[in-house]
C-alpha cells in the first residue's frame, strides 16, 4: 500500500481552481520532487495536502482518507515545511515545542529536541534566541526541525532552497537526504532548483498550470534530452 495516494486533487482560491485534478503517489521512504514554473500550482498542492486550503478529490494516507484539519493531518504523519519558513518570533526552543504540539510524550519530545539540535548545531547555539534573529538559512533549518518534531512519515518541503546561499542549500539537501536514509521519512519536495532536487529524489512530477504534464523515475528526466529540453530548460 502506498504511503500517500492522491487522485484527482482539485484546489484553488476563492472559487477559482488552480489545480485541475492532479494524481500522484508517494511510496514509503520515497523522495519525490515536484518541479514546475512559477504559478504552476506547486505551493497550492502543498497547502491542500497540509489542510491549509480546501480540496476536492481523493487523498489517502496508508489507505485511510486524509483528514481535513491541519492538526488531524499532522497526527496522520504528514508535516509541512512551508514556503518562507513560517517560523514564529518566539525562541528557537519554543518553535521546536510548537512542532511537537500533537504529542504528549514529554521525554520523547525532549529527546527529539536534543537530536535535532545535534543535527542542526546552530539551533543548539541559538536555542534561547528569538527565531527572527536567525539568518535565512538558520530559519530554514529551524523550520525543517520544527516539522520533524511531530515525527512525520512524510515531510512536505515547499521550496526549501528559496533565498538561501548555494552552500547552505547543499548542506540542507544533504541533511534531508540523510534523514530520509536513516529514519525512512518520505520527502515530497517542491523545488525550482531542479538539478539539486533531482540529486536526492527518486521520482519526479512535472506540474504545468495545475496539471501533471509528466512523471517518472528521476533517471528518465536526467537522461532524456526531449524531457530535459521541454521541461527543464537545459
Ligand atoms: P511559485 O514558485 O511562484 O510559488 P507555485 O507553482 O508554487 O509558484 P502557486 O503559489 O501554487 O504556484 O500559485 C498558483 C496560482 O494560484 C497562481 O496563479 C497564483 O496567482 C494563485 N494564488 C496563489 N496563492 C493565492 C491566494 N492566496 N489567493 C489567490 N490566488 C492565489
Amino acid at each position: 500500500m502506498s504511503l500517500l495516494e492522491v487522485t484527482d486533487l482539485t484546489a484553488g482560491y476563492g472559487g477559482r481552481d488552480v489545480l485541475h485534478g492532479i494524481s500522484m503517489t508517494v511510496e514509503k521512504g520515497d523522495v519525490v520532487v515536484v518541479l514546475g514554473a512559477n504559478g504552476a500550482g506547486k505551493t497550492t498542492t502543498m497547502r491542500a495536502l497540509a489542510g491549509l486550503i480546501g480540496r476536492r478529490g481523493s487523498v489517502t494516507v496508508d489507505g485511510r482518507p486524509l483528514g481535513r484539519r491541519p492538526d488531524e493531518i499532522v497526527r496522520q504523519g504528514i508535516s509541512l515545511v512551508p514556503q518562507g519558513r513560517g517560523t514564529l518570533d518566539i525562541s528557537v526552543l519554543d518553535n521546536l515545542r510548537v512542532g511537537a504540539a500533537v504529542r504528549k510524550d514529554q521525554k520523547g519530545i525532549a529527546a527529539d529536541i536534543d537530536r535535532w539540535c545535534e543535527v542542526f548545531p546552530v539551533l543548539a547555539r541559538r536555542a534561547h534566541q528569538k527565531a527572527g534573529t536567525l539568518s535565512g538559512g538558520e530559519q530554514q533549518m529551524l523550520a525543517v526541525a520544527r516539522a520533524l518534531m511531530s515525527r512525520p512519515t512524510l515531510l512536505l518541503c515547499d521550496e526549501p532552497s528559496l533565498g538561501l546561499a548555494p552552500i547552505v542549500v547543499q548542506e540542507l539537501f544533504a541533511t534531508l537526504a540523510e534523514i530520509n536514509r536513516t529514519d525512512g521519512t518520505a520527502l515530497l519536495i517542491v523545488e525550482q532548483n531542479a538539478e539539486l532536487a533531482m540529486d536526492i529524489a527518486n521520482t519526479v512530477y512535472l506540474l504545468e498550470v495545475g496539471t501533471i504534464a509528466a512523471e517518472g523515475p528521476v533517471e528518465r528526466f536526467r537522461e532524456d534530452d526531449t524531457v530535459r529540453g521541454a521541461y527543464l530548460g537545459y
